[in-house]
Order: structure tokens, then sequence, then C-alpha cells
């Protein structure tokens, strides 16, 4: 496997993406799904728009440095990768504020329609957000969660909105987004799709399933840093027709006309609320530059071969693990996990020993895999920690059982 391993590295054509990043000595991070790693341009951007634009610039920069541009040139940025027509994508906000702005919007147009549809698989964030604007709304919509493979069965002529995550943050298991979408449009709903584990993982393409609805998240696959901007997607066809319910001015159409009356902006701007998170921004902004004329397709084969790897080493040295992801690579996102009783103290204690991946309740380890800045090489040294604190009982050990506040 090694010899493998060393001729797939010597023939990546990505090997030259590592330098742009900032990965720490020591570490073999498979966890660039939850928190991506540092790009080395983002600090030197984050300086120039804290020393120069705001400490020099201060009020002159919201049109001098473009800060009021930003959602629209980040969203851009964030466009290529999921596939969105031009203009249809605004970075801002959270992704758990970016589904109450679309999932709100969907209902509306969709009057007379009740139900809205989710599965298990779906990252609880999603459903809160749904279950407190059902609330909000009057209780007069029903969430319905069903198993993930139950979903295409569940759509009818009474669903409002589809409202899936692409891919299962615990399994790594992708929904078939554009047969699922045109199910569900043709019993007359929309869709909203979370791309928060496949922006920047794999080529998405939004325009191509006819999707509706979409949102993401910043600081994943897209590497924006804690915290980072989200971003929201409306298909051209439906962004004259929203009626933003989180109506701020800068969604206005003409924000400094200060109005009293709210009236939206054309297009995808509608979706701003606030003030954008400017320094976060500009750290996006230039932590999206790592892809810059990176083609999705090359992405997507060194991440199906880092991970074939890795689950041919794991599978022939830790008997004791079951594989919780699907094995083609068609179906599954950018991650593989595994199922073990242990699961918090294997990984705590692979952590101990620089192999960072991070572990979901009750009993999944979760690897992901980030092929800009990760080798087969890097691949092989985690599964042979892995071997080895699986095969010594390594994890027995009560520091690695102390459950911290994040996991
Ligand atoms: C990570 C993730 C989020 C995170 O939402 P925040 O509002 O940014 O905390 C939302 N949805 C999914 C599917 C995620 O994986």
């Amino acid at each position: 496997m090694r010899r493998e391993a060393a001729a797939r590295d010597a023939a990546d054509p990505l090997a030259g993406r590592r330098d742009l990043f900032a990965v720490p000595p020591g570490i073999v991070y498979l966890d660039g799904n939850s928190l991506g790693v540092m790009p080395k341009a983002v600090p030197a951007r984050v300086a120039r728009t804290v020393e120069t634009e705001w400490g020099e610039g201060l009020i002159r920069s919201w049109n001098s440095a473009g800060w009021i541009d930003l959602p629209a040139r980040v969203g851009a940025k964030i466009g290529r990768l999921i596939g969105a027509e031009p203009g249809s994508v605004t970075a801002a906000d959270s992704t758990s504020v970016n589904l109450f702005k679309v999932l709100s919007a969907a209902l509306r147009l969709r009057p007379g329609r009740t139900r809205i549809l989710s599965d298990r698989g779906n990252f609880p964030t999603d459903l809160y957000m749904a279950q407190g604007l059902i609330r909000l709304l009057g209780d007069r919509h029903r969430l319905d969660v069903v198993a993930p493979e139950a979903v295409a069965d569940a759509i009818g002529d009474d669903l409002a909105v589809l409202m899936l995550t692409e891919v299962d943050y615990r399994t790594g298991r992708r929904h078939d987004m554009p047969a699922l979408t045109a199910r569900a449009q043709a019993a007359g709903a929309l869709t909203i799709w979370d791309l928060a584990h496949s922006a920047g993982a794999f080529p998405v393409d939004l325009a191509g399933a006819g999707a509706d609805f979409a949102i993401g998240c910043g600081y994943k696959y897209l590497n924006g840093g804690p915290g980072a901007p989200a971003f929201a997607y409306v298909a051209p066809r439906h962004q004259e027709a929203v009626e933003p319910a989180l109506s701020g001015w800068m969604g206005h159409a003409a924000p400094f006309a200060f109005d009293l009356d709210y009236r939206p902006a054309a297009g995808i701007d509608r979706l701003r609320a606030g003030t954008p998170s400017v320094i976060g921004l500009s750290a996006l902004d230039a932590a999206l530059d790592v892809f810059e004329g990176v083609d999705l397709a090359v992405l997507a084969a060194k991440s199906a071969s880092l991970a074939a790897l890795f689950v041919a080493a794991v599978a022939a040295t830790c008997p004791d693990l079951v594989l919780a992801s699907p094995r083609d690579p068609a179906v599954r996102g950018s991650q593989i996990s595994f199922r073990t009783p242990e699961g918090y103290a294997v990984m705590q204690a692979l952590i101990a020993r620089g192999v960072i991946g991070d572990f979901r309740a009750p009993d999944i380890i979760r690897f992901g895999f980030t092929p800009l800045y990760l080798s087969h090489g890097e691949v092989l040294d985690a599964a042979a920690t892995l071997a080895a604190i699986m095969s010594d009982r390594l994890w027995d050990r009560p520091e690695f059982k102390v459950r911290a506040k994040v996991t």
C-alpha cells in the first residue's frame, strides 16, 4: 500500500496546492469537513482589511475598498463551485439564518401547502430552524422527518418544500439531487438543498439539477475560518418573486434612500439582511482563491482515491471498526465514517497522536478528505495510527473519556 500511495502522490495534479495552506507540522488533518485549514493568504488579507481599510480608510472603505459589494463578490466565487447561475449567490450570515430566509421565502411561494419534508440525516440546526419558523407562522405547517431512503416516496401533492442536506454529516451518504429535485417539482413542491458538506468538496450543479434554493457553510470545505459567513442561492426564476421575511435595510432596493417602507432589492441582493461581516467576508474571499483554476472533477477523483485507500487500510487492520459510509464515491461526500462504541475515546487518542478527525454522537468517528492539502501518504499514516490505537486499546484511558464542550 505504501508504494501505491507514493505513486499516486507522485502523479497527483493537486499536490502543489498544499503550499497554499498553513498545515501545522506533525498533524494529519482529517477534519476539513468541520473547520478547513487556514489558507496562507488569509492573515495578510485580514491584516489589510483591519489595518489599512478599517484603520486608515475608515467609513470611506465601504466604497473605496468595495466592502459593500463583498457579499456578491464572494457569492460569485462560491457560485462557480456549486454550479449556480451568475448573480444568484450571496454570502452572508450563518447557515442556520440562511435556512430561515430561504424556507420562509419558499413557503410564501407555496400558499395553501403545509407540508415540509426532510430526513433524519439532516443536520439538526436545519430541523430546529424549520420548527421555529413553523411556530412563528402559527403552527399551520407540518415538518415530516423520514428516513433518508424514504424521502422519494414521501413526496406528494401536498408537499410545499423538500428541505434536505445533500450529504449526511455523519455517514457521508449523498442524496441524488437531480432526481429528488425533479420528483419534488413534479409534485408542485420547491426544493432547498443544504450544501454544507458539498460546496468545495465535489462538483455541485445547482443549475443543472434545476434546484430552487440552496444554502451552505463557509468554514468547512471553503476554509473561510471559524464562524465564516455562509451563503444562500435562489434560482434566477424565483428571485423577483421572493418576499424576504428578514427584510433588513441591506436587502432594500435603495438602502441609502432611508425610505420608511421596505421594497426588496433586485435579484439575490434581497437575501441580504443587515450590514455584512466585512472581516469575515474578507477572510473567506481570500480563502476561496485556493480553488482558482481547480477542476472540481479532479478534486473529486482525488477525494475518492484518498478515501478508498483509507477504507482499504482500515479494513485490513481494524476489524472492530464498522464502515458507516457508502463505498461508492458517487453516492458519498468527501468523508469516511466508522462506528465503534468507544468512538469518543478513540478519537481523543487519535488527536493526542496528531491525527485530527472528529466524533459525532452516539458512536461515529468521522474523517474528512480535503484533496487540496492531503496526500495519500498522510492518509496511510492516519490509518496506521488508528490501527495501533485499536489493537493496543490505547484509547482506554480516563483522560480520553472526558467530554469537552465541542466534540
Ligand atoms: C455545519 C452545518 C450547519 C452549520 O450551521 P451554522 O448556522 O453555520 O452553525 C448547518 N447545516 C448543515 C447541514 C451543516 O453541516
